[in-house]
Formats: C-alpha cells, structure tokens, sequence
C-alpha cells in the first residue's frame, strides 16, 4: 500500500504530465490555438482526483458503480483528454487529433462514454446539475458511486450552478462534490472586475453544504480534503481550491491575454524548459 507521501508524489508526476502533454497539444494545434491557462490551473486537481481519489476501471467503462466525473469547466478539455489517457481510456495515438477535422476530441469535451467522457460540456453552468443528478440516481438506485464535478470560479456567475447547489443541499447528496477551481480569472479577465464573488466558501455554506478550502495544487491538500473522512452524513462536500490560472509557465499565469492562445515556437519551447526545470528540482526535493 502507498504511503500518503506517495500517493502525493504521484499525484505531481502526473501533473506534470497533464501540463507537459498539453503544451504538445495545444502546440500541435496551431492556429487553432487551445486553452492553456485553464487547463494548467487544474492540472492537480484532475490528478488527485484520477490518480488518488476515484473507483474506476477503462475495461469496464458500463459498470454500475463507476464513480463519475464532470467537467463542468469544459474548456478544460485538454486536462479531461490527458488525464483520460493516462488513465487508460484514450490511446495516446487519438490525443494528437485534438482539434483536428472529424476529431473525437474537440475544444470542449463532447459524448464519447467509451472514452470516459460520459458528460458534454462547455456550455457553462450546467456541470453541476448533471452531477447532482447522477448523485440522485445513485441514491435512488442504492448505488455506492461518487460523483465529482469541477467548476470554475468565474462559472459561478451562472444561477444554474446555484440552483443545482439548493437542489443538492435539500436533497442530502452527500455522494456528491464539487471542486471549484479558484483562479480569480475567467475568460475576459479578473473576477474582481467582472463580477466578484466574495467569500466563496461562505457561498457554499449558506446553501447548506459542507466546504473545504485548500490550495489546489497541493496534492497531499486536495488528497486529504478529497477523502471519505471529509463527507458529512447528509450533506455535499464542496471543496474551494485556490489555485493560479496558468499555474507553471510564466507566460500563462495570471495572464488575461492568454485564456485562449496560439503558442509560438519560442514560447512553447521557453514553457517546456521551465515545466521540465521545476519537475527535475520537484524530484530532486523528494528524492532528498
Ligand atoms: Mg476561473
């Protein structure tokens, strides 16, 4: 059995994975461009999940008690996709059509359960009614799968999220968690200049679930928040990650001009060196 430290060392590795593998990608897709920086603001949180958190099995991709997951944030495609892939769903050969005519794999994440993909999303705020609603089912179906779904903070400005958030509180899901990703951006810039949210985590307790706030790409954070130990009998758990959009390549972070980009060359190159510079010292750090 892994040890915590692990668990958490692999959760990074295969951040760094998601990140690296979608640098590729969304070079690769050229004019087309690709959403980087909320892909990489994520990269942890998808990690923990898949790789820490979730029951599922790629070989039997119709069994009842799969826990489901919804990218309610689908512009986050490209971290769905790899992390999918890593997870033994999509082959690797199907990742290089991202975006291309007739691909299975578009900008936002269309109906493939095959795959793993078992929610089309990118029309934002609707992630979460569909996980409330898988919640429900397993309720009424006496099943024991766990339903995830990630939000992002500037998908808040939906009311459908909020609806989904009463309906889920009145009826007790506590299979249900919603991790929001906090990156303070959205996808024409700042939170604070477009609509603030204020206390986040205050939000989602007045609705009546139970919060968690951590840093989102803290592995060993989002692993221990995630866990059973967090669930509260009757309530669903939603977990605040603060997290950096971008988060791993400077020309990314906290950048409003780059929410989606077309990479050069040179900038793909300098973000591969920097990813690849922080994963060695990351190791290194482990290793001890
Ligand atoms: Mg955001």
């Amino acid at each position: 059995m892994m040890t915590r430290n692990e668990i958490a060392n692999n959760i990074a590795y295969k951040a760094y994975i998601i990140r690296k593998t979608a640098l590729d990608m969304g070079y690769a897709a050229g004019e087309h461009g690709a959403h980087f920086g909320s892909t990489l603001s994520i990269a942890e949180i998808m990690a923990t999940l898949f790789f820490g958190i979730m029951h599922y099995d790629p070989k039997h991709t119709d069994d009842p008690n799969r826990d489901r997951f919804v990218l309610s944030k689908g512009h986050g495609s490209l971290a769905l996709y790899i992390t999918l892939s890593e997870a033994g769903y999509i082959d690797k050969e199907i990742l290089k059509t991202f975006e291309t005519k007739d691909s299975i794999l578009p900008g936002h994440p269309s109906l493939h359960p095959e795959l793993g993909i078992e929610y089309a999303t990118g029309s934002l705020g609707h992630g979460l009614s569909l996980g409330a609603g898988a919640a429900l089912a397993a309720k009424w179906d006496r099943l024991s799968y766990m339903t995830y779904v990630l939000c992002g903070d500037g998908e808040c400005n939906e009311g459908s999220i909020w609806e989904a958030a009463m309906l889920a509180s009145k009826e007790h899901l506590d299979n249900l968690v919603a991790i929001i990703d906090c990156n303070r951006m959205q996808s024409d810039g700042f939170v604070k200049d477009i609509c603030e949210y204020g206390d986040m985590a205050a939000k989602w307790r007045a609705f009546g679930w139970n919060v968690k706030e951590v840093n989102g790409h803290d592995p060993l954070e989002l692993y221990n928040a995630l866990g059973k130990n967090n669930h509260a009998a009757g309530k669903p758990l939603a977990i605040i990650a603060h997290t950096v959009k971008g988060k791993g390549v400077t020309l990314f972070e906290n950048n409003p001009k780059t929410h989606h980009y077309r990479i050069k060359k040179d900038e793909y190159e300098a973000a591969l060196d920097e990813l690849e510079r922080d994963e060695k010292n990351r190791r290194s750090n482990y290793e001890g």
